[in-house]
């Protein structure tokens, strides 16, 4: 939602209610004028400014579980530009209609506040620190997870920052405030008991005055009678630029003595400061040395790196992330096992470091693929392997597995199932990453009640392996939702290179020789029409897969000939939307079945787009 809003003439970012009425004033104060800016109180709201009879008028929009938004207690809406638009027809308790937009100054940008600055390099920290990931692994886990980082580092970054204290007692505040520098408006927060409510202690006139900060049952806090906040930063941004209820504006925060803080400044949020670029590296460093110190290890869960042995202590944030569900970066297979440079990088498994497992995870052309134990010099791997059957000791399914490992090995990407080497032994034997949940649509046919939002996040992350096989010069040929295949519920990864090429850079498509044995339902007419292959045809397929995902697994073009199929796509008619497809997805989807494919987008647009529609619904 935050990059359309941002395209609003009108939507002027994280500014002030005092700086959104002189806007307003500027622009005129005409009845029914508004402008729309950021919340400065709850994550992923918005607040409207509303001008009448000379005076201004502010309503909050608050953003609701369900992703809808409304003025407290209206109409919910699927955005905050439909509560505009239903309020420049209703005035549904609005002092008056919604006029006219009051748009930004010439060249004025919506205005970033200092804590989105400071949450992109706690993010990027984080990450870095947690799973020890840098490069481009690094770049695609913030990729695909950023909500729910984004909500981790909202919600705990408090503990950063100087002013917070931790559970003091409310007598070890006072000496804390009355050591060193006696400014007024000096402040510090502790935590006061364990479900979450706080106390906002601020000296005045050599006295400490100490505020309750409660919890209510949204999880929203607040001074009593005061606004309500999601996180303890924003309350802190509010306070200390109006007093709002409080003797005064809190100025200048109180060093913690432990010595692992950083004063920056008057305030860590205050705005304008120079040199807020250093500070917040500095809080950055700060905060995750103590989390270097403290890193655990939750059952089932992998930290990576040197963290891993360090099991001992308890890292707060594990806590939390314990009741979240798993990112990829949790599981052993986000990077290769040859990202570890002490692990030797061959193509070959020796057979005496493979254990085979009973039990069949699949079967496909070549065979069966089982679980096994793959011993490598540090770890020990859960590992798929796919076990070329020997009966016909047909020489062409050799060559095509030999094929498909060799394109394999050429790919290292999180959302694509790596190869880990090729073992000739009783059999000849591909070894890949365990993607124990198997194929997505199987998934989703027993799971029906896993969630739009889940979903979105798993085709999205096939669209970042797909985005990864374009820039590569890979076409797939046969992406399907049978061949993505799941690690866990949120972590899916592309597999079966079966059909797959390398395509020249210059010629950018792979021509068949003739017909085979093809997926039609999910080909592209070129191929069909000219055995040509290209990322744009990846992409109509990938379409066929968003169909197949959104319909929780069913079966595209269902009871239809592939020869009635291709008339059907021939004569401009597509496959309906699945029951409950959110519009937005339906269009992509459409847009992937593009007819030419030259005016098909590529993975270089269709990854984005997905990535759009995500983070908005999982904010
Ligand atoms: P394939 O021959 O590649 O189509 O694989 C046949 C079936 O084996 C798939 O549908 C999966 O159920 C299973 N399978 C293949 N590769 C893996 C893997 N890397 N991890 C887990 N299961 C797999």
């Amino acid at each position: 939602m935050a990059e359309i809003v941002n395209t609003l003439p009108f939507f002027y970012g994280n500014v002030t209610r005092e700086e959104a009425e002189s806007y307003l004033k500027q622009a005129g104060m005409g009845t029914g004028l508004y402008l729309l800016r950021q919340s400065r109180n709850y994550l992923g709201g918005f607040a409207l400014s509303v001008s009448h009879s000379g005076r201004c008028y502010h309503y909050t929009i608050e953003r609701q579980p369900n992703e809808m938004f409304a003025i407290a207690g209206g109409k919910s809406h699927r955005s905050p530009m439909d509560v505009i638009d239903y309020h420049s027809q209703e005035m549904d308790g609005l002092v008056c209609l919604l006029k006219k937009p009051c748009n930004r100054p010439k060249n004025m940008q919506p205005k970033v506040g200092p804590f989105e600055d400071l949450k992109e390099k706690l993010i990027r920290e984080y990450v870095k620190q947690t799973w020890n990931l840098q490069g481009a692994a690094l770049e695609q886990a913030i990729i695909s997870q950023r909500p729910q980082l984004e909500k981790l580092i909202s919600t705990t970054a408090h503990e950063t920052m100087p002013w917070f204290h931790g559970p003091i007692a409310r007598e070890d505040s006072e000496p804390r405030l009355q050591n060193g520098h006696r400014t007024n408006g000096k402040f510090l927060i502790r935590q006061r008991d364990q479900s979450g409510s706080y106390a906002l202690c601020l000296l005045h006139e050599g006295l400490v005055m100490h505020y309750r900060i409660d919890r209510d049952q949204t999880g929203k806090l607040s001074i009593p009678d005061g606004k309500k906040f999601d996180t303890l930063w924003q309350l802190v941004e509010h306070y200390s630029y109006k007093p709002d209820g409080l003797l005064r504006v809190l100025t200048e925060p109180c060093p913690r003595p432990d010595g692992d803080t950083v004063l920056i400044g008057r305030l860590p949020l205050s705005r304008d400061l120079p040199g807020f670029g250093s500070a917040i590296q500095s809080v950055a460093d700060g905060f995750f040395s103590r989390i270097r110190n403290a890193q655990s290890l939750l059952p089932g869960k992998k930290r990576r790196g040197s963290q891993r042995s360090n099991a001992d202590n308890l890292n707060p944030y594990e806590t939390r992330l314990g009741n979240e569900a798993a990112m990829p970066m949790d599981t052993e297979v986000y990077e290769s096992p040859y990202a570890d440079p002490d692990e030797l990088r061959s193509s070959t498994v020796d057979r005496s470091h493979l254990m085979l497992e009973d039990g069949e995870l699949g079967s496909g052309n070549f065979g069966t693929v089982i679980k096994g134990i793959y011993k490598m010099r540090k770890t020990e791997k859960q590992v798929a392997v796919k076990i070329l059957k020997n009966d016909d000791n047909n020489a062409s399914v050799r060559e095509e597995m030999l094929r498909e490992a060799d394109v394999m090995q050429q790919l290292d990407n999180p959302y694509i199932v790596r190869m880990i080497g090729i073992c000739e032994a009783e059999n000849l034997m591909l070894v890949m990453e365990l993607a124990e949940l198997g194929p997505l649509h199987k998934f989703l046919q027993k799971n029906r009640q896993t969630s739009l939002k889940n979903i979105t996040e798993l085709v999205h992350q096939v669209s970042m392996g797909m985005k990864y096989l374009e820039e590569h010069n890979f076409v797939h040929r046969d992406l399907a939702a049978r061949n993505v295949l799941l690690v866990t519920q949120h972590y899916a990864k592309i597999s079966d290179f079966g059909l797959s090429k390398a395509v020249a850079e210059d010629q950018n498509y792979y021509k068949a020789k003739g017909h085979g044995k093809w997926p039609v339902k999910w080909y592209a007419p070129e191929c069909i029409n000219y055995f040509r292959f290209s990322s744009k045809s990846d992409v109509w397929s990938f379409g066929v897969l968003m169909w197949e995902t959104f319909s929780y697994g069913q079966k595209p073009y269902k009871g239809m000939k592939g020869n009635d199929v291709m008339q059907m796509i021939e004569g401009g008619q597509r496959m309906d939307a699945p029951a409950n497809c959110p519009p937005e997805m339906y269009e992509l989807m459409r847009t992937c079945w593009t007819y030419k494919a030259d005016e098909r987008p590529g993975f270089s647009v269709v990854e984005p787009r997905l990535r759009e529609y995500y983070y908005d619904i999982a904010q």
